[in-house]
């Protein structure tokens, strides 16, 4: 029997070949109808015999395009419309633009192997992409998702790109990008030194400026990157020394697996996402570090596979392992035309490779790492990012929540979605503020989206908080390691009351003295600090975390009759102590703080004896270097009467152990500390917060939490870090309203 169905699909189902393929299923099942792109998603009118519209239904359900993310079919039975053959019509923009952004994805298999393929006409062309693959968000300027709203509009199709364009049975049918050697953007060299630009065999001469030990540029899909030699030594350290940036890590570009196997250990979680499709920066067990001071005292590297044509090509003429970094100056966004790298890192590199192909959306590189088989993302960004949740919430409200003030993200809630931005950076110079003002009205765009309600963090002097206040809006403002809490309970999808155990660097308390080692009771609607470290005074006040020795002497002050904690004392010098003892003592700018952050800071400066840190995370990581397995010790765990977590001991153990049995001890205590406060509540646990980066504590956590068999959650495919607050801020509204 003939009948008539119609079909809503919504989710990422625009600019992943889902018309087309909704085209070549409805021929092999022989049904006549029409299908089209709206601004919701895809929407298609399919008749033809029952059994075979069953069919086609369950390939439709169950085997997508790659890229396609479906998260709702809407299905209808109509009268026959009589169609005679099958069409796609153009796309349609009704009311409410709510399709999800797809994410830049990287180089697919089929136009790598055309890349290579010396009879094919993109033989060597590095911008070559397909429906399944290329720049997405980065070049997107609005809905709906078609060239001529996107940076490729400037470019007109040639006649065999064109041709390709408009056949359904092409694997490039409506590829927005699409482009060819004769059509599509040009790629050019530009010698900074020698004053000069040229457009012929550009990443050769890069190529040949990398391997001469010069410092280069590469225009990317979300930004340029910094690309040199990762092997010469000298280059590298003037990288360190131009860049102002001593000790964080750099990324690694490895050609292939095998490269990335010579000078690390990788496990098969890790192997997976290096070669996914997201294709992210992972850290992994280094063995041959190349040098030293690529990643200093970690035991980490971050690598990553190329993931566009031009960086797969760049990696093939230089063959040796690459350092590949954001461009960009340090906490500021990554820089998306040569325009700013001339100005801004024209000191620093020396040649640079740029096309002409726009970049509107700038996305950094994301960075994962594992413990175990958990995930924790460091950095959700490109091939992740916009990341889109559909939510069973049903809310007029128009929401945009605004974040924290470092790791800088935006999130809005709209009809019943809610999307997540790229990483824009720490709110912490102009131009990063600019970005985040920015992004709001890419977002805007993108969702014809007009805020009805602002959530903001309370810390007061957040730029996101003083910017939602500028508005004039309705504004909700959230608890910032609440937060952290309810991004996580949002993505399990947890409803009852949990213990939250929300660990990070720096936040805004409700007694206004910083927190970030606390112990809440809460549900999606309340919490209540049940314990938390005891504050300690934090020297200096909020600008001085650098100085972590600092942070070693607020806490071993108070111990100074103990002969141990004196000699740590008289480490500084007599002008300095008395400066800190005068800042303890009478309080002055000294705000208490129970940040574990913190902690992790003043273990790093009493066990590595380390005065300073220059980057988030610093300390974790040099601990973690350190930790022994073999240790099972611990400090002991004391919780006063008030609830408040008792360390002083700690540190003095710290003072007379071993490095590693010092580090590993404190590692143990923090994670025994944990499942001392989960025993006593029995609830479930949901850890989030930026400590929770930490891959060792991770490990260890989950094993004992295993074998008491209490069940916990952590941030599984968005960050435990700051990123993650605005999706925690969002949650917050939705159940408040
Ligand atoms: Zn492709
Ligand atoms: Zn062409």
């Amino acid at each position: 029997m003939k009948i008539c169905k119609t079909y809503e699909i919504e989710g990422i189902v625009q600019g992943v070949g889902f018309r087309p393929f909704v085209f070549m299923l409805a021929k092999k099942y022989l049904l006549n109808g029409f299908v089209y792109n709206r601004s919701v998603g895809v929407y298609a009118e399919v008749e033809g015999e029952e059994e075979l519209i069953s069919k086609f239904e369950f390939e439709l359900q169950n085997h997508p395009p790659v890229l396609a993310h479906i998260d709702k079919i809407t299905q209808k039975t109509v009268p026959l419309q009589n169609f005679t053959d099958f069409k796609i019509l153009k796309s349609k923009a009704s009311f409410s633009k709510n399709t999800p952004i797809s994410p830049d994805i990287s180089l697919c298999p089929d136009c790598l192997r055309e890349m290579r393929d010396k009879n094919n006409r993109r033989f060597g062309y590095v911008l070559i992409n397909c429906t399944n693959c290329g720049p997405r968000y980065s070049i997107i300027k609005t809905v709906p998702y078609d060239r001529i709203n996107t940076s490729m509009s400037v470019f007109e199709m040639c006649e065999e790109c064109r041709a390709e364009y408009n056949d359904p049975s092409n694997r490039r049918y409506h590829a927005q990008p699409i482009s060819c050697p004769k059509c599509g953007p040009k790629i050019t060299f530009t010698d900074i030194r020698g004053g000069f630009k040229t457009d012929t065999e550009p990443l050769e001469k890069l190529a040949k400026a990398i391997k001469s030990g010069k410092i280069t540029a590469l225009k990317g899909l979300g930004g340029f990157h910094i690309i040199c030699d990762a092997s010469n030594e000298s280059t590298v350290k003037l990288l360190r020394e131009k860049k102002r940036r001593p000790a964080k890590p750099f990324a690694i570009l490895m050609a292939s697996l095998e490269m990335a196997k010579e000078y690390c250990d990788i496990t098969e979680c890790e192997q997976e996402a290096l070669l996914s499709r997201e294709k992210p920066i992972v850290l992994v067990k280094k063995r041959n570090a190349l040098n030293d001071i690529i990643a200093p005292h970690t035991d980490r590297l971050g690598i990553f596979l190329p993931y566009t044509g031009l960086l797969v090509g760049i990696c093939e003429l230089v063959g040796r392992p690459l350092i590949a970094t954001s461009a960009n100056i340090s906490g500021e966004p990554i820089i998306t035309t040569a325009k700013e790298i001339e100005n801004k890192l024209g000191g620093i590199v020396d040649a640079y490779v740029d096309f002409d192909r726009e970049i509107i959306n700038f996305c950094d590189d994301s960075v994962v790492q594992f413990a175990g088989k958990n995930s924790i993302f460091l950095r959700l960004s490109r091939g992740y990012a916009p990341k889109s949740f559909k939510t069973s919430y049903e809310c007029k409200e128009k929401i945009l929540a605004l974040g924290a003030h470092q790791k800088s993200t935006i999130a809005v809630f709209n009809d019943t979605n809610i999307t997540i931005s790229p990483y824009i950076g720490d709110l912490e110079s102009i131009k990063s503020i600019e970005m985040f003002e920015r992004t709001i009205d890419t977002f805007r765009r993108f969702y014809d989206f007009n805020p009805s309600l602002l959530v903001c963090d309370k810390h007061p002097h957040y730029a996101s908080v003083m910017w939602a206040k500028r508005q004039n809006m309705p504004i909700i403002e959230v608890q910032h390691h609440y937060a952290h809490i309810l991004s996580i309970m949002f993505e399990h999808d947890i409803k009852d009351e949990v213990l939250g155990i929300s660990w990070d660097g720096t936040g805004f308390g409700d007694d206004k003295t910083i927190w970030g080692g606390e112990f809440f009771l809460c549900d999606l609607k309340h919490y209540k600090r049940v314990y938390s470290f005891k504050p300690f005074k934090l020297l200096g006040g909020d600008g001085s975390i650098k100085n972590i020795d600092r942070i070693a002497f607020s806490i071993l002050y108070p111990a100074k009759d103990n002969a141990v904690a004196a000699a740590f004392l008289d480490n500084f010098s007599k002008e300095q102590k008395y400066l800190l003892e005068q800042s303890y003592k009478k309080d002055i700018n000294a705000l208490l703080c129970s940040s574990v952050g913190r902690l992790f800071d003043a273990a790093a400066a009493i066990i590595l004896k380390q005065k300073s840190v220059t980057y988030d995370g610093e300390s974790g990581l040099y601990l973690e270097a350190l930790y022994d397995k073999s240790v099972q010790d611990r400090y002991a765990v004391v919780i006063d009467k008030n609830g408040m977590v008792e360390y002083i001991h700690w540190f003095l153990g710290m003072l007379e152990d071993e490095p590693k049995v010092a580090a590993s001890k404190f590692i143990n205590t923090l994670a025994a500390l944990t499942v001392h406060i989960a025993k006593k509540q029995r609830k479930k646990v949901v850890l989030g917060g930026g400590v929770f980066q930490n891959r060792t504590l991770v490990e260890k956590i989950a094993e004992l939490l295993e074998k008491e068999h209490i069940e916990f959650f952590l941030a599984k495919s968005i960050s435990p870090n700051d990123s993650s607050i605005a999706l925690g801020q969002i949650t917050y509204a939705l159940n408040n309203l």
